[in-house]
């Protein structure tokens, strides 16, 4: 164990949930004690996720006071004696609870050391968000993998998908995986700047949510057939659409709350087209170590080969945190936004 640990850190801490005013900056935050199994990293980028305004607003539960985050990259300076590796020096990323703050104790088995082609930068802005769509396009739309015998047995062409939000961090993310898989895909977006993006991120079609008739463009261009597999982030305000533009035997997994969770819904309303309705969670997909593990080096040698590209909105100062939020929450972002500690 290192013998440097400091005392106090700077974070931000939020007190009482609510808006972005509760997003309170300190610099006298103590630094909780090394337990067994865990290493001390000094952070470098924290990614900011919508899930962090989740727990800002109290939506998603979580005991007060909170140091919010889910993804940091920087450098390992301490570890416990209990931890064989990594070591003191290692450059890693994680994903793991409190990492709005200069250190962060995280368990070892959650850490994963940078390979020299990835920046803590780029690790930072594609861990969450790349793993989120890796592993939906996986497991939960099950397309195989764009080496799987199965591609080149005559399938022509792949199945309809739609991305909603596909200039967004995670659908920039699910665009890319999703044609790299075989996928048609087609990508809502809000404006003309962002359905440029989703263009470039390779959805072969967009439609702009802002002017378009998104359920009648969608059912134009798969000839009103409807599309097998709907990606919604958005929640609340696209969850009907969905059920409108799916195909019949199609998946709709619903995977957030952007514009607020979707009501109740009566199951009854999926017989209609023998819809398979789901509510898919990163987590849940990378709960093992060797889960964790296949899929992160995976996602970096995608990354590496520059097969996947990560795109940056703004890096702001961690002190800055709110202002990240209200640009976040806002709509006026696009790709991943990081914060610099
Ligand atoms: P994004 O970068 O996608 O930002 C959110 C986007 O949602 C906006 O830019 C906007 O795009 C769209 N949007 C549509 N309506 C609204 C609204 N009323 N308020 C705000 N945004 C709206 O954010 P993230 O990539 O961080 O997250 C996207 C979604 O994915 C979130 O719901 C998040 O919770 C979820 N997620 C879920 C995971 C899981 O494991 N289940 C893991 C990771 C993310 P536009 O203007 O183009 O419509």
């Amino acid at each position: 164990m290192s013998s440097s640990i400091p005392t106090h850190m700077s974070g931000v801490l939020i007190e009482e949930n609510g808006g972005v005013e509760v997003l309170k900056w300190k610099t006298d935050l103590p630094v909780p004690e090394l337990k067994e199994g865990e290493v001390l990293v000094r952070n470098e980028f924290v990614g900011v996720n919508y899930i962090d305004t989740y727990f800002r607003t109290g939506l998603y539960p979580a005991p007060l006071p909170l140091i919010t985050g889910k993804e940091a990259a920087g450098t390992v300076i301490a570890v416990h004696p209990s931890v064989t590796t990594p070591s003191v020096g290692t450059r890693v990323v994680y994903i793991a609870d409190h990492a709005y703050a200069t250190y962060t104790f995280v368990p070892s088995t959650k850490l994963f050391p940078l390979p020299a082609a990835i920046t803590t930068q780029v690790a930072a802005s594609s861990l969450l968000q790349g793993l989120t769509a890796l592993t939906f396009v996986r497991e939960a739309a099950a397309l195989p993998r764009p080496t799987d015998p199965s591609h080149k047995l005559g399938i022509s062409e792949g199945p309809w998908a739609l991305v909603h939000a596909a200039a967004g961090g995670t659908g920039s993310m699910l665009v890319q995986m999703l044609a790299a898989h075989g996928a048609r895909v087609i990508g809502t977006a809000g404006g003309e700047g962002k359905c440029k993006i989703a263009k470039a991120n390779g959805a072969q079609w967009v439609v702009d949510n802002r002017t378009e008739d998104v359920v009648a463009r969608v059912r134009e261009i798969t000839g009103g057939r409807g599309v097998d597999v709907i990606f919604d982030g958005v929640g609340k305000a696209t969850f009907d659409s969905d059920l409108e533009m799916v195909a019949r035997k199609g998946t709709v997994a619903v995977f957030g709350n952007a514009s607020g969770p979707v009501p109740p819904v009566d199951v009854l309303r999926l017989g209609a087209k023998n819809v398979k309705l789901m509510r898919p969670v990163l987590f849940g997909y990378i709960a093992t170590d060797e889960e964790r593990y296949a899929y992160t080096k995976e996602l970096f040698e995608l990354i590496a080969a520059g097969k996947v590209n990560v795109k940056v909105h703004e890096v702001y100062p961690l002190e800055e945190v709110a202002r990240a939020h209200t640009d976040l929450e806002s709509r006026k972002t696009t790709g991943k936004l990081l914060l610099k500690v």
